[in-house]
């Protein structure tokens, strides 16, 4: 269930929230500690849904200033009224003498930390006489959700679990599938009553939270950061289109190898990975493909009957898109052939075997491709901001590296930047001065946000052949849905998706 909380300072305006809230929520919680002067009576009859009756003092971070007796008054009042369901601090129940028809929902808050007795703070709060029991903490780590999980999983007892803070968004998202009674949403954006509250809005579309069943396989993202990722509107959607019951959440992560011990734990069947963690992930995985064991890097982990398997498909992604756009490049006649390689499908290839090729950047991304035009027979050239990496990731792949001040005496045919220079919001910027773009040459940026860089801006207009980081964005999450699922991905709905994001 989703419960909308009403964070309205007046009457009038908490009345209106509370329809509006009705429309999406299955409950909403009515926090009276927000309004000044609460008429209960009015509030409560213009309700459509249960209601939750909450009075927070400013001990347990809500926002009423009154003593306690008259704290204790409002809640006894919403009792009065009839209200569903009325929240009473979990050390202030022995105030409550009759509770009439409503349930209480005993709550405890830690602002600050997700202590690690859970089970015995959820015992005593049980023994207390509460109907639902509620837990809310603060995450400072990752695996302070993971703590939430195996609590609900450890009870029968109803109760509502998560923990709060950017770091606990994922257990807002997953605890009704460990059985947690409900999950909060904001109406929208500055609605929020808790930080790390999500909007209704990416409840609802996103992670499709009402869908959400013990059956409910988990996905993710694992990185940092995550926030701004695509991948839950990209996945998440391609469950839905091909009937899959499972979930894609981002896991913002500092520690990589305890956290994938504990993604086993929770039975988490595959992982995208994203930066700073494509290199250091795979010393803790059970094996890794030969492409992501040849560049030293996964973007994908796929978690088979509890042995983790790592995968690149940022590799053939971006082989594919650039070989594809060469390809037809050649046949339009923008682009001369260089030399022609044997077709799996008879006849012949043109592909990049021999071309020049000039890598911007020695990063993740970088690797994957200097690795896989490496093996179309390419001759590459790195050059990085920092010379030692783009040194270093050049004798690795038995290529040439050349100092960034030097670009403008490369011969190039494809010009790949694999940097973030240009990417959103610095939209204004290019990795290379325009004069090194020349007529004829292919210009590839892996950047897709915005769709058309600066450096693809500047290409275009110099007559080079130009193609930007979309279809190699589409591909890579394409063949990771592959990966995870077993079933072909919807490859049209993702890159809606994707350029409907990205304006492009
Ligand atoms: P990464 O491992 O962190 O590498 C970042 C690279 O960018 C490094 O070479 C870094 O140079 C360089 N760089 C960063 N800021 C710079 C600046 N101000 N000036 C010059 N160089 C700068 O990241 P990654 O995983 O390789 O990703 C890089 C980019 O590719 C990102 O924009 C990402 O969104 C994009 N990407 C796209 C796709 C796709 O499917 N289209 C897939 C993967 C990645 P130093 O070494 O000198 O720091």
């Amino acid at each position: 269930m989703i419960c909308i909380p009403i964070t309205a300072k007046t009457n009038d305006e908490a009345i209106n929230d509370l329809r509006e809230a009705s429309r999406f929520a299955d409950i909403v919680e009515l926090r009276i500690d927000y309004i000044k002067e609460p008429d209960l009576n009015a509030l409560l009859k213009s309700k459509t849904k249960p209601v939750i009756v909450t009075n927070r003092s400013l001990r347990q971070g809500g926002l009423f200033e009154g003593d306690e007796i008259d704290r204790m008054d409002l809640l006894k009042k919403a009792i009065n009224l009839k209200a569903e369901f009325v929240d009473v601090e979990y050390d202030c129940l022995g105030k409550i003498a009759d509770k009439g028809v409503s349930k209480i929902i005993a709550s405890y808050h830690d602002f600050s930390k997700t202590p690690d007795d859970l089970p015995g703070i959820h015992a005593s709060i049980v023994k207390s006489g509460a109907d639902i029991v509620k837990i809310v903490t603060f995450a400072t780590d990752i695996r302070d959700n993971f703590k939430m999980f195996e609590l609900l999983k450890a009870t029968g007892f109803p109760t509502i679990a998560f923990c709060m803070g950017e770091l606990g968004q994922i257990s807002r998202i997953l605890t009704t599938k460990f059985g947690g009674r409900l999950t909060f949403a904001s109406l929208g954006k500055g609605k929020e009553s808790a930080p790390g509250q999500l909007t209704i809005d990416d409840c609802k579309n996103v992670y499709r939270i009402s869908k959400l069943n013990e059956d409910t396989d988990i996905y993710g993202l694992l990185g940092d950061p995550v926030s701004h990722s695509m991948g839950p509107h990209i996945h998440n959607a391609s469950f839905d289109a091909v009937g899959i019951n499972a979930v894609y959440v981002p896991f913002k992560v500092e520690a990589v190898s305890s956290f994938l011990e504990m993604s086993k734990k929770l039975d988490i069947k595959g992982l995208s990975v994203t930066i700073p963690h494509k290199e250091t992930s795979v010393n803790f995985l059970d094996n890794i493909d030969v492409i992501a064991k040849n560049i030293g890097a996964v973007n994908t982990i796929v978690n088979r009957n509890g042995k983790l398997t790592g995968h690149n498909t940022d590799c053939p992604a971006a082989i594919n898109s650039l070989s594809l756009t060469i390809i037809n490049a050649v046949i339009s006649g923008a682009l001369k052939m260089a030399k022609i390689e044997p077709s799996p499908t008879g006849g012949s290839l043109p592909t990049l075997k021999d071309r020049k090729v000039v890598i911007l950047g020695a990063g993740g991304a970088a690797r994957a491709i200097a690795f896989g035009i490496k093996d179309k027979g390419a001759s590459i050239t790195i050059v990085n901001r920092v010379h030692q990496r783009a040194e270093n990731l050049a004798a690795e792949a038995g290529c040439q590296s050349l100092k960034m001040h030097k670009i403008h005496k490369c011969e190039i045919d494809v010009l790949i930047n694999t940097t973030s220079v240009g990417m959103h919001p610095e939209i204004d910027e290019s990795p290379v001065p325009s004069y090194i773009l020349k007529k004829g040459m292919v210009v590839f940026d892996i950047v897709y946000n915005p769709p058309e860089t600066k450096l693809l801006k500047e290409a275009r207009e110099r007559g080079c052949i130009v193609l930007n980081g979309v279809k190699m964005f589409v591909k890579q999450a394409a063949m990771q849905f592959e990966l995870f699922t077993g079933q072909r991905a919807p490859v049209k709905l993702m890159e809606d998706i994707i350029r409907k994001r990205i304006n492009g």
